[in-house]
C-alpha cells in the first residue's frame, strides 16, 4: 500500500469494539491508494461510556466520515442529526458523513446486499418470495430493503419469535403488509421455505470457528430453482450453502455484501463513482484476503 500522509490528508475511519479483526482499514486504504485520493482510514476502538465523547472528537477534528460497527450501530443513532428514512426503519446506522460539523447517517449494509445479489445473479427482487433466517440487525436491514424493493412476501424465521415479530411490524406498518414471523418448530416451515424464490441466512450460525453448525437441519427446504444467500463470508461456504448447493440451488456468500457496503460508504464520503474495472480490481483484492 502506497500510503502517504501530508498536511492535506483527509481522515475516515471506523468506530466499534473490538476492531482487531476488521478488514475495513486495509480495504479502504487500498481503494484510496488505487484512486490516488489523499485520504486515510483509521480504526477507532471506543469504550461504550466514551462513545459520545469520541463522536464529538471526530466532529471537532473534521473527519470526512466514519463507519460504525458492532456494538454501536443502534447507539450511534441518537448522536446523528440527519438520518435517512431507510436507516431509521432499519434501526441501525453503519456509515456517517460529516458535513461542516453536521452528521448524516446511512445504512449501507442492506444496499450492499442488494447490489451484491444483482452483481451475482443479474436478477432483481420484484415479486420474489423470500425467507430470511434470523432477526438481528442484518436481518432487519435486509427485510426493510427487500420490502422497499417490491418483494411479494417475506418470511422471518427466528429462534426468538418476538425479535422476528418486531421486524414484521416494522415492515408491515411502514412499507407493505407482506411479512410473517415463524419459529423453527412451525410444522409447515419446510413447505413454506421450499415454495420461496430466495432463502437468506442472516443468523451468525455457521460462522468461523463453528463451521459445522447450520441453522436448519433438513435439505427439504431447498428447491433447485432457488437463490440461496448466506451473509456470512468466513468460511466462504457455510454448511447452509453446501446443503443448498448439493440440492442444485444457485448459492452466494456474504463477501459481495461486505464489498458493496464499503464501496457505497466510499461513494457517500467522496462522491467517487466506481467504474466496472475499478470494482473488479477491488473485489479481487478483497477476495484474496479470504
Ligand atoms: P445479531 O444482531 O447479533 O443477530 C444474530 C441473529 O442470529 C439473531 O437472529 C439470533 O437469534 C440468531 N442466532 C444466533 N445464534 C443462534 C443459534 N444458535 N440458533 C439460531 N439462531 C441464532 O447479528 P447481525 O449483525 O444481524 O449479524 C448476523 C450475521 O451476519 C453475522 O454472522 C455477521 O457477521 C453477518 N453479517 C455480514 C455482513 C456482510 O457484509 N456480509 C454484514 C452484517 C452482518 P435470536 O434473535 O434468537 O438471538
Amino acid at each position: 500500500m502506497g500510503l502517504r500522509i501530508d498536511g492535506n490528508t483527509k481522515i475516515v475511519g471506523i468506530i466499534g469494539n473490538p476492531l482487531e479483526h476488521t478488514i475495513s482499514p486495509m480495504l479502504h486504504n487500498e481503494i484510496s491508494s488505487m484512486l490516488g485520493i489523499n485520504m486515510v482510514y483509521v480504526p477507532f476502538c471506543v469504550e461504550k461510556e466514551k462513545l459520545e465523547e469520541a463522536i464529538s472528537g471526530l466532529r471537532a477534528i473534521g473527519v470526512v466520515g466514519f463507519n460504525v460497527t458492532a456494538p454501536y450501530k443502534k447507539d450511534i443513532i441518537k448522536y446523528i442529526q440527519d438520518k435517512t428514512k431507510g436507516s431509521l426503519l432499519m434501526g441501525a446506522v453503519n456509515t456517517v458523513k460529516n458535513i461542516e460539523g453536521r452528521l448524516y447517517g446511512y445504512n449501507t449494509d442492506a444496499e450492499g446486499f442488494v447490489r451484491a445479489f444483482y452483481m451475482h445473479t443479474g436478477d432483481k427482487f420484484l415479486k420474489k418470495k423470500v425467507t430470511i433466517f434470523g432477526a438481528g440487525g442484518a436481518a432487519r436491514a435486509i427485510a426493510v430493503k427487500l420490502a422497499n424493493s417490491g418483494v411479494s412476501k417475506i418470511n422471518i424465521v427466528n429462534r426468538t419469535l418476538q425479535n422476528a415479530d418486531t421486524i414484521c411490524s416494522v415492515v408491515n406498518d411502514n412499507i407493505s403488509d407482506i411479512a410473517k414471523a415463524y419459529e423453527y418448530t412451525y410444522e409447515g416451515l419446510v413447505d413454506e421455505c421450499r415454495s420461496c424464490d430466495i432463502l437468506i441466512n442472516a443468523t451468525s450460525v455457521g460462522m468461523f470457528p463453528n463451521d459445522d453448525e447450520c441453522v436448519i437441519q433438513s435439505k427439504d427446504i431447498f428447491n433447485k430453482n432457488q437463490y440461496v444467500y448466506d451473509i456470512i463470508y468466513n468460511p466462504s461456504k457455510t454448511k447452509f450453502l453446501n446443503m443448498a448447493k448439493d440440492s442444485g440451488c444457485k448459492v452466494m456468500n456474504g463477501l459481495g455484501m461486505l464489498f458493496y457496503q464499503a464501496i457505497i460508504a466510499y461513494e457517500i464520503w467522496t462522491g467517487h463513482k466506481f467504474s466496472d474495472d475499478e470494482l473488479k480490481k477491488i473485489y479481487s483484492l478483497l477476495d484474496s484476503m479470504y
